[in-house]
């Protein structure tokens, strides 16, 4: 739509189209989806045509179409779910831009990319009286952005071919679809920046479906003669291999994100998941070996069915030996369709906010005296935006900052040296 000379809105006010694209892999990601919607359809303009895509499109699409009448397009990923009842009852955007130009323009481009590399399959809708050519399945194909930050995600792959006990990603984004390497390369090269997130359900897993094998070394290598900075997000640790934990510890951005979950042998097999503590730990005592320096990123689901208190003990204790860097806690979300939903042994919310609030605690105290035990240090900086600066330890919009004088240049890679913590960002001159 940019290339095609709309312009984004600063504001939702301002904006003729609102695209909400949400999230539906647990209970607390609707509900905020849901909100978010609802806060966009009363801000926006009444002239002002409202979408929603994403997962909670892909999952919940006729639903959303039924109960959200305020919507006027719900469309999945290129497959769309149209409250058409609704919509005909609408009269037709009469603003300067109208929902159906956009996406009418928008799926010709995609039209003739699609047909040109011999495949593409394609669906008509109808908004009221416009008439849609929706792309079926286009998400990893669409032409990127420029971006004016320094840093990228890049998608790698889409969909997920494990079947984890909790999770109902495979559902509905399908099984693995990773892209040509070459593809990845040259976006990564093309976006000229200093910090490239390499990113998919099963990062891990990349290249299985077109290679025949995980590639993701491979394509780490690639990338990182491109860009210098090259980050793994969400790493399942059964696929960590000697190699790549090699070349990781090696590189300027040793920060590991393993998806662990748990550390219960027993509760991590009825997760339908590898792994146990002491493996963890093992890998982590590996890594640092090779990279004293390695941040661990981490998250754990509480509260699993059949989680007992002997389970948490031992995550608890897991936690205090393994001192990781950042870890998000989660209660379980049942979702709907899922293995682990037909279990028995369900754990009361209540207890499972309990040993939340108290792993909170105790990883609160061990990420804020990693973060104090920098002061003093000089570190290498990637200058994000004004003002504010990362270095390997810290990823993009999850992980903390580092608050640097903004005269910095912003996308420069600079020394700061730490001054003083506030919370988890650092203060550096
Ligand atoms: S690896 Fe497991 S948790 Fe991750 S997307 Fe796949 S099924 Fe879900």
């Amino acid at each position: 739509m940019l290339d095609e000379g709309l312009q984004l809105s600063e504001s939702i006010e301002g904006a003729d189209l609102v695209v909400i694209n949400t999230c539906a892999f647990i209970d607390v990601a609707r509900e905020e989806s849901i909100a978010t919607i609802l806060d966009a359809a009363e801000a926006k303009r009444p002239s002002a045509r409202l979408v929603v895509t994403g997962c909670l499109a892909e999952r919940y699409g006729s639903e959303l179409a039924q109960e959200l009448p305020e919507v006027d397009l719900v469309a999945g990923f290129g497959v769309d779910f149209i409250s058409e009842q609704s919509a005909s009852q609408r009269p037709t955007s009469s603003g300067p831009v109208s929902l159906g130009t956009v996406i009418t323009r928008r799926s010709r481009t995609t039209s003739t990319e699609r047909s040109s590399a011999g495949s593409g399959s394609y669906r008509s809708a109808h908004v009221g009286d416009i008439e849609l050519s929706l792309p079926a399945m286009d998400l990893l194909n669409l032409p990127r952005r420029t971006t004016t930050s320094p840093w990228a995600y890049v998608k790698v792959a889409e969909g997920c071919d494990k079947a984890c006990g909790f999770c109902a990603i495979p559902s509905f984004r399908g099984v693995q679809v990773s892209r040509p390497m070459e593809a990845i390369v040259e976006e990564a090269r093309a976006l000229a920046i200093e910090e490239v997130v390499l990113v998919a359900q099963d990062l891990a897993n990349y290249g299985r479906d077109l290679y025949g094998k995980s590639r993701l070394l491979d394509l780490y290598r690639e990338v990182s003669s491109v860009v210098p900075w090259v980050r793994l997000l969400y790493l399942y640790p059964s696929e960590l291999t000697p190699a790549l934990i090699a070349e990781m510890a090696a590189s300027e951005v040793p920060y590991f994100d393993l998806s662990l979950q748990h550390v219960s042998r027993s509760l991590l097999r009825r997760m339908r998941r590898f792994g146990s503590g002491s493996i963890f730990l093992e890998r982590i005592a590996a890594i640092r070996a090779l990279r004293p320096e390695a941040t661990f990123r981490s998250n754990f689901i509480l509260g699993y069915p059949g989680e007992t208190e002997a389970d948490h003990r031992e995550l608890v204790s897991f936690i205090e030996e393994a001192e990781l860097d950042w870890v998000g806690f989660f209660t379980y979300s049942q979702e709907e369709g899922t293995y682990a939903a037909g279990l028995d042994g369900v754990v009361d919310r209540g207890l499972a906010l309990e040993r939340l609030n108290e792993l909170t605690e105790i990883q609160d105290r061990i990420t804020q005296r990693k973060r104090s035990a920098l002061i003093g240090d000089r570190l290498s900086v990637l200058v994000e935006r004004k003002g504010v600066a990362r270095s390997f330890r810290e990823a993009p919009e999850i992980d903390g900052n580092i608050l640097v004088d903004p005269s910095l240049v912003v996308g420069s890679r600079c020394e700061v040296v730490v001054d003083a913590c506030s919370g988890i960002d650092l203060l550096a001159h």
